[in-house]
Formats: structure tokens, C-alpha cells, sequence
């Protein structure tokens, strides 16, 4: 399954915030064995984001939207998504429930109908209840089998919303499970005039970097350079399995001497 990832927000376009959200979710589908391809950055502008939306069906099997279910007039991400999917808005009384109780223990604010907007949600979806703040989210299904998941901006919302709900839904529609050993070479410091520069370590490595289950990459870092074995599998003990041969062929072809540690992702 392709998943494509938008971030919905002006601020981000600005360069007033940094789309940390995009980056977890990425790293998420990866471990998911999903496979994801763009990423898109559009402002909250309904032309605009629809017009992202159309890009991103035509070549994904489902998108994953962060940004814009708050109760502000610049929150318009879940109103767009529901009319693009056809869905009708309905209230959500455990959503509604939930809000009011959110709002009595900060103890000022009436639940007026700007904040209860976040309560309506598209009817005949999977509802992601939120636990950390106020906009839930949700999974819309279309009848070709498209999905679209809307998550909420701030990512002390959305991570626990992604691990609690998104990945059990998405984890089911994923036929692999992706792992990733890190096999660490000593850095320079560590072993001066040996073969550990990045180059000479994927030359070391040669073939086993046209590998294609498990891929191998080389990466130069400040404290020796990094191997990154990543292995697909039916299952994750397949997946464990097929990474820590080829880590340690890997081991072997630097020179066991040269490798600080082999560890999971
Ligand atoms: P709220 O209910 O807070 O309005 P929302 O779902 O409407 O949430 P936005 O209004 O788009 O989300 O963004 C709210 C805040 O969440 C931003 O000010 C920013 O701090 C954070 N945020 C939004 N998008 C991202 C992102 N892509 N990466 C990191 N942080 C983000
Ligand atoms: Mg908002």
C-alpha cells in the first residue's frame, strides 16, 4: 500500500514552524512496511489543498493529512475532506462528551460553536477519539478503497493518536513488515588510518550494496559512519531474520575489528 503524506498549515509554508509531523509519520510507515513516495506541504486553502488531494489519489493508495481540525476559521482541512469524500457531517456525541469535559476541567471556557465544530465528524468513518486535546481524527474509507487519515497538528495530539489507532488500522493493510539493523563503524578517533571513512567502508561492502532484501546504505557521521541494513518480511521475526544475516556479512566484509555495535532501528 502507498501512503502520501500533506501537511496542511500556512505557518509551515512560512517557515514559522517545522514540519517535525511529516518526518515522524514517515519514519512511522517505514516500520509499518509501508511504502511512501511525496510529500506535500500546501497552505489552509481549500482550492489548494483540494487540488493536492487530486495529485495525491491519482498516484497513492491512501493520504495522510495533518493540520487544520481546531475550532479556528483557518481550521477547514476536516469540512474539505468531508465534501472531497462525500461524507455527511454529523455530531459525535462521545466527541461532544469529551470536549465538554475537557473544557470544565480548564474550568473557564463555555463550549461555544466554534469549539463544538470539532465534534462533527464525517458520517460512516472511523473516529480517532482524542486523548490529548481537543480535535479528533479520523479515517475515511472511499468506495474504490481509498483512504484518507485526518490527525490533528500539534504532535502531542497526533503521535499518541498515530500509535494508538492510525498504526493498528494501517498495520493491517500492510503485507510486509520492514526492520532495520544499524551496523556502527568506529569513527576516526577511534581507529586513525584504519578504513573507516565512508568510502572506503562501501568499498569494502561493494556488492552487498546492490542488495535489494536487505537494502544496505552508507551514511558518514560525526561519530563513524552508520551501515543501515533494512530487511522486508511476512513477519517480523522473517524480517529479523533476513537483516541480521546480511548485517553480519556486512560485519565480516568491513572487518569485524572496525564495527563498534550492531542494533535495531
Ligand atoms: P489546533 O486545535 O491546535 O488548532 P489543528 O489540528 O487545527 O490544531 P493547526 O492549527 O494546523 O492544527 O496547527 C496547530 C499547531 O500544531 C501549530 O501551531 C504547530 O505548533 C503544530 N503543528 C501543526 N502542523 C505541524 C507540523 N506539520 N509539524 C509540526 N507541528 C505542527
Ligand atoms: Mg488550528
Amino acid at each position: 500500500m502507498v501512503i502520501e503524506i500533506i501537511s496542511v498549515g500556512t505557518e509551515i509554508l512560512m517557515g514559522n514552524i517545522v514540519n517535525t509531523n511529516a518526518q515522524y509519520i514517515a519514519s512511522r510507515l517505514a516500520h509499518l512496511g509501508l511504502d511512501s513516495y511525496y510529500q506535500t506541504v500546501v497552505g489552509d486553502n481549500p482550492d489548494r489543498i483540494r487540488g493536492v488531494l487530486d495529485v495525491a489519489f491519482s498516484r497513492s493508495d491512501g493520504v495522510i493529512l495533518t493540520g487544520g481540525l481546531g475550532p479556528t476559521k483557518d481550521d477547514l482541512t476536516k469540512e474539505m475532506l468531508m465534501e472531497y469524500f462525500g461524507k455527511e457531517p454529523v455530531m459525535d456525541e462521545k466527541a461532544l462528551a469529551m470536549l465538554q469535559e475537557r473544557i470544565n476541567r480548564n474550568g473557564f471556557r463555555e463550549l461555544t460553536d466554534s469549539l463544538k465544530k470539532q465534534a462533527i465528524v464525517p458520517k460512516d468513518s472511523l473516529i480517532l477519539y482524542n486523548h490529548h486535546g481537543t480535535a479528533p481524527g479520523c479515517v475515511m474509507e472511499r468506495t474504490d478503497g481509498k483512504v484518507c487519515v485526518l490527525l490533528p497538528g500539534p504532535p502531542k495530539e497526533m503521535q499518541p493518536m498515530f500509535e494508538e489507532a492510525v498504526e493498528l488500522y494501517l498495520g493491517a493493510k500492510s503485507d510486509k513488515v520492514l526492520v532495520s539493523l544499524n551496523v556502527k563503524v568506529l569513527s576516526k578517533q577511534e581507529a586513525p588510518l584504519s578504513i573507516v571513512g565512508e568510502s572506503p567502508v562501501a568499498d569494502r561492502l561493494g556488492e552487498l550494496l546492490d542488495s535489494q532484501n536487505p537494502t544496505v546504505a552508507t551514511y558518514a557521521k560525526e561519530d563513524g559512519c552508520l551501515v543501515r541494513v533494512t530487511a522486508a518480511g511476512k513477519s517480523r521475526e522473517e524480517a529479523l531474520a533476513l537483516a541480521e544475516e546480511m548485517a553480519k556479512k556486512c560485519k565480516e566484509a568491513i572487518g569485524a575489528e572496525y564495527v563498534r555495535y550492531i542494533k535495531e532501528d
